[in-house]
């Protein structure tokens, strides 16, 4: 495993960052990684950079702190967390470019060695980025800081310890987390359940406009740019509504797509064991996880099932084939 203090002992500067729309894995990694490292090398310039921080996780300690433009200076080490691809650093590109040194902590499958070997700490099968942390960090140097965002980031990628990526080890690292001064049921409500009443109305529209496709196998949900600017809503607005579709009963795949700008979609795929959207997900130029993946397209949302479904059809059709 990567040693971190051997990592960091003789770097001055030190930047971290996370991937573009940052989700709670993103925040909680970043930000329990920003507190360790802020209590143990207190003279070391340490800064955390996101692109457009979603103040949902404003509640996390070190939130203030995030810088929101890119830098051009020349850090001694960058720190890339829950991504495996520089091209999804966004505007932050530039630091990655600059750094002397560069480390990665993820758990995504398509890692495209953005940093040395030596230097990575890279576990498709963990939970989140954030338990990987931990993992990094050490039991014993965890505080209320650290645990806190290291709690938030591992339930937000879990579903709350729901989905399949949920260890024994995941549990067991919460349990221990739990004993840190921090109301956990309130990051369980306000990081994942809570809802602004816009979001709440936008997903009751996904779902009412929602359709079924191939027997009922996959469903599909599609919010465009003019319903974004009825509802004065972004991006932001529609996290989670790919999980609630993928919750009806008989569908293996939930496709949610909204226009980012004209003719560009955001697709977010959910699936259960029958099919593996990182792989089609990364045919199609995304990356994520075999359950939980995502890219972005040019064309109609037509263009988007078709293509997506396309390769569905693949996974079935070979499934079909093994079985004889
Ligand atoms: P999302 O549907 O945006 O919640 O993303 C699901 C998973 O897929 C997350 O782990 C993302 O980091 C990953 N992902 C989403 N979009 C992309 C993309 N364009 N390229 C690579 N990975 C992605
Ligand atoms: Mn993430
Ligand atoms: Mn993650």
């Amino acid at each position: 495993m990567l040693d971190l203090n051997k990592l960091c002992e003789d770097k001055q500067t030190i930047a971290i960052s996370s991937h573009i729309r940052p989700d709670g894995d993103a925040f909680g990694s970043s930000l329990g990684l920003y507190a360790y490292l802020k209590k143990k090398y207190p003279d070391k310039k340490i800064d955390v950079f996101m692109v457009d921080p979603n103040p949902l996780f404003s509640f996390l300690p070190g939130y203030d702190d995030i810088k929101t433009s890119p830098s051009e200076e020349a850090y001694d080490l960058f720190i890339a967390l829950d991504f495996g691809d520089k091209e999804r650093l966004g505007n932050n590109k530039v630091l990655i470019d600059n750094a002397k040194d560069v480390a990665c902590v993820d758990h995504h499958l398509e890692y495209k060695g953005i940093a040395p070997e030596a230097n990575s700490y890279v576990l498709p099968d963990a939970s989140s980025t954030a338990e990987l942390v931990y993992d990094l960090v050490g039991k014993d140097n965890i505080d209320d800081d650290s645990a806190i965002c290291i709690y938030t980031g591992i339930v937000c990628d879990t579903g709350v310890f729901q989905y399949s990526n949920t260890s024994q080890k995941t549990m067991e690292t919460a349990g221990y987390l739990m004993t840190f001064n921090f109301d956990h049921s309130k990051v369980v409500a306000e990081a994942f359940y809570e809802k602004t009443y816009r979001q709440t109305l936008l997903l009751g529209r996904s779902l009412l406009e929602s359709i079924l496709l191939m027997d009922g196998k996959v469903i599909v949900s599609v919010i465009t740019q003019r319903t974004l600017k009825f509802y004065n809503a972004s991006s932001k607005d529609l996290e989670g509504i790919v999980s609630q579709m993928k919750h009806t009963k008989g569908v293996d795949v939930a496709i949610f797509m909204h226009e980012t700008v004209t003719g560009e979609f955001k697709v977010s795929l959910r699936s259960n064991e029958n099919i593996n959207v990182a792989v089609i997900a990364a045919k199609l130029g995304g990356g994520g996880h075999e359950r939980a993946a995502g890219l972005t397209m040019s064309g109609s949302s037509y263009d988007v099932i078709n293509n997506v479904t396309a390769e569905i059809e693949k996974q079935y059709n070979e499934a079909e084939e093994e079985s004889g």
